[in-house]
């Protein structure tokens, strides 16, 4: 016993852990990644040949990283390719698209982090590692381990997009993201703190901080942005409200930072009295595409990504304008690269320039996931377009949830969309007949609505206490 706490004394003295602040040339790394405001006045308006230049070279690091990693080695071989058939980001479409399906069968044959995961925590020994999720509602989440350099850059990255949504030196952000596995809230302290000299304020979700305590925290500390999703943003505009006698718009927010999908938009920024800007990203590759302050489409980051717009069926790239699943190739990872991976969330490629004189192209929103639509008589039906929808009528306060079984003789799918009332006084009858009518004549396909009280829906939609509410219930799968 005396000798192992004497080894144990001996290996405290002696052994030395990585460092972070040795395991990067931060200096090259800047001017690899220019955080703000640098990036705004080089990659942000660089003629697209420089652009297309920088992405070639950065793409053959990548790629020659990425053979290094078993799931590409193996993938790629099978389709019969070799180093040689991949030089340029020309030979992209050359290499086979995958999908989360294809890293959650990853991670069940080579468990626990799949053979897509270029590092594991054996290497924490050379550098540190840290580990985030996906948001995860079902089953465990899906790990993610980040070299230094991956979650430096991903830190620049998110800080571009915060500065373009408003944040200043000086500034106070609420972060009512997900605290914990999630990477939502963390990644935001990381970009915030390191790289635009705001302060992070990091109150979590309702479940972590109750709201009312959020709204108290806001007026004592001086908050002037928020981040966090626009159902939560309503939620805390409205508990502010209606419960607690507080004009949202009297708080002194000057930005609200969210991922708006086809969430509306005009509802949080009306409610709080600030512009609410969106932007796409995910926790396998960090911040994709950013709106700018003319809040008309996101600029995608290119020194760092390549994106693809694929048609769902052919699995070509379609032109601009046109539709289909966004296909990211980073250019910066080392822990795990990602060469073609199709997210599954539905864009398209803005035509045209920005009147904020960037070069970089923009992803118009996203439509939805296009995993989460369903099909109704032949119609591909989104539960977030019918969210936008919904919150065009002043009548509801934007709470929904879509519930789709398999019904009657013939077992035919059938959706209700189930939606709150914004108060007690709204007439339930006529409400319900307006929406049915608006989303009959706008999804092109009948569904059946029913309305609910106020806060009825919270315990399928989760509103109140999680990050991302639930909005589709899919009865058919048991
Ligand atoms: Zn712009």
């Amino acid at each position: 016993m005396h000798m192992d706490k004497q080894k144990e004394l001996e290996r405290m003295r002696s052994v030395r852990p990585p460092q972070y602040w040795q395991s990067l040339d931060f200096a090259q790394l800047v001017k690899d990644y220019p955080p703000p405001p640098d990036y705004f006045n080089t990659i942000y308006v660089m003629p697209p040949e420089q652009i297309r230049e920088l992405q070639a070279r950065r793409f053959k690091t990548q790629i020659e990283r990425a053979w290094q990693v078993p799931f590409y080695a193996r993938r790629w071989k099978e389709a019969g390719l070799t180093p040689a058939d991949i030089r340029t980001p020309e030979d992209l479409v050359k290499i086979p698209t995958y999908t989360v399906e294809n890293i959650r069968e990853s991670m069940a044959n080579n468990p626990p982090w799949g053979d897509f995961m270029g590092v594991t925590p054996a290497d924490g020994a050379n550098f540190p590692l840290v580990l985030q999720t996906s948001g995860g509602t079902t089953g465990l989440p899906r790990p993610m381990l980040y070299s230094p350099q991956d979650r430096e850059i991903m830190a620049i990255l998110g800080s571009r997009r915060l500065v373009m949504h408003g944040v200043r030196p000086g500034d106070m952000v609420l972060v009512t993201r997900a605290l914990g596995l999630a990477n939502g809230g963390f990644h935001m302290r990381e970009a915030l703190w390191k790289y635009t000299g705001s302060v992070p304020v990091m109150t979590g979700s309702g479940k972590i901080t109750p709201t009312r305590r959020q709204i108290e925290i806001m007026k004592a500390w001086g908050v002037n942005v928020i981040a966090g999703f626009p159902a939560y943003l309503r939620h805390m505009a409205m508990v502010a409200r209606d419960e607690m006698g507080i004009d949202p718009r009297s708080l002194g927010v000057h930005s609200l930072d969210s991922n708006l999908g086809m969430e509306d938009r005009k509802s949080v920024e009306e409610l709080w009295g600030a512009p609410c800007y969106d932007f796409y990203g995910a926790h396998e590759s960090g911040m994709i595409a950013a709106d700018c302050v003319h809040q008309n489409g996101m600029h995608i980051q290119q020194d760092a990504f390549i994106v693809e717009i694929l048609d769902p069926h052919t699995g070509k790239p379609v032109p601009p304008g046109e539709k289909g699943n966004i296909c990211v190739t980073t250019l910066f990872k080392h822990s795990a690269p990602l060469i073609r991976y199709n997210i599954n969330d539905v864009s398209c490629i803005m035509p045209g320039q920005c009147a904020c004189g960037s070069t970089l192209p923009r992803l118009e929103k996203i439509f939805g996931r296009s995993d989460n639509m369903i099909k109704l008589r032949g119609v591909n039906v989104f539960p977030e377009a019918i969210g936008a929808l919904i919150a065009e009528d002043p009548r509801s306060n934007g709470e929904y949830i879509c519930v789709v079984d398999r019904v009657g003789a013939d077992a035919r799918d059938e959706m209700t969309v189930m939606v709150e009332v914004a108060d007690n006084s709204v007439n339930r009858a006529e409400l319900q007949l307006a929406l049915e009518r608006r989303l009959h004549e706008a999804l092109a396909v009948k569904v059946v609505l029913t309305i609910a009280d106020k806060g009825g829906l919270d315990e399928l939609t989760g509103t109140s206490q999680t990050t991302k509410p639930k909005r589709l219930l899919d009865k058919r799968k048991g």
